[in-house]
């Protein structure tokens, strides 16, 4: 299991996060890119790859 953060004062909202995460743990609230469900995150790390301001954080529980 993994726990992921949105590190707010980084996150530019750009939305690629959501558009690639294959386990649709990001969603909008608002209008905002949030962490909905992480319970299906395999870290594949590809929203690590596309965050240009490296606010997403996946650790391991
Ligand atoms: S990819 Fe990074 S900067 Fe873009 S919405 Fe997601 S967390 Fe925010
Ligand atoms: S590591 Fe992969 S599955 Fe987990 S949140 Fe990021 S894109 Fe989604």
């Amino acid at each position: 299991m993994y726990i992921i953060t949105i590190d707010e004062a980084k996150c530019t909202n750009c939305t690629e996060c959501v558009k690639i995460c294959p386990s649709e743990v990001y969603k909008l609230e608002n209008g905002k890119v949030v962490v909905g469900s992480s319970d299906d995150c395999s870290k594949c790390e590809s929203c690590l790859s596309v965050c240009a301001p490296m606010a997403i954080t996946v650790v391991e529980m």
